[in-house]
């Protein structure tokens, strides 16, 4: 499999550069991996890169987007930090990948067993941890399901916490990058949520 090129890029839509994500995850489930030379493909990418998708998904050692979507070298922007969380230095870099370099598709990737959120729901405090953490805060406000119990030894209430930490994220993209929001009123992008679980290697897109 080669890497992406400017025209390979360009005549993707946001739904077939989706579709290629979810092929890639088949792949890797079924442990059927694309078969990349990735020494071509530094070389091929040493004079520009192409890549088709950008992802926002935690630092887990556990679920590198590369990896988990079958991807070579210049298929992906991969932001990661953890609790896959928001601010305007990732905004930035979004904007970047989208507007400036044309990726399709922005996919916002949580996962399950998520530590970062467990903490959140802990109400952990530790040095600049804190300050992370409390950025998950609004998915834990926003959770109404649980009455009781609402803490991270709760694995319904965490994952309810994950779902909409996604789901949150998404709406502030939209809402904090006028950059972004017209380019998906365009239809020249989409931002889809995701769920990666740790246990099966499966992600669930929300469409
Ligand atoms: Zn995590």
């Amino acid at each position: 499999m080669r890497t992406h090129s400017k025209e390979t890029q360009s005549s993707l839509t946001p739904q077939t550069a989706l579709q290629i994500l979810k092929e890639g995850n088949e792949r890797f489930v079924k442990n059927l991996k694309a078969n990349r030379n990735l020494l071509q493909q530094v070389n091929e990418t040493s004079t520009g890169q192409f890549p088709f998708a950008t992802i926002l998904s935690c630092i887990d050692s556990r679920t590198s987007s590369e990896l988990i979507f079958d991807q070579g070298l210049g298929d992906i922007f991969s932001i990661r930090i953890a609790g896959n969380i928001l601010n305007e230095d990732i905004l930035g870099s979004m904007e970047f990948a989208t507007k400036i370099v044309g990726t399709k598709v922005i996919v916002v990737l949580g996962h399950t067993k998520c530590g970062a959120i467990v903490g959140a729901c802990n109400h952990v405090e530790m040095g600049n941890l804190t300050t992370l953490l409390n950025k998950i805060q609004p998915a834990i406000f926003n959770e109404k399901t649980t009455t009781e119990n609402r803490d991270g030894s709760n694995a319904d209430f965490v994952n309810n916490v994950t779902k909409l930490n996604v789901h949150l994220t998404i709406e502030r993209i939209r809402r904090e990058s006028p950059i972004i929001a017209e380019l998906e009123q365009q239809g020249l992008i989409k931002i889809v949520g995701g769920l990666y679980d740790v246990e099966t290697g499966v992600v669930t897109f929300n469409e």
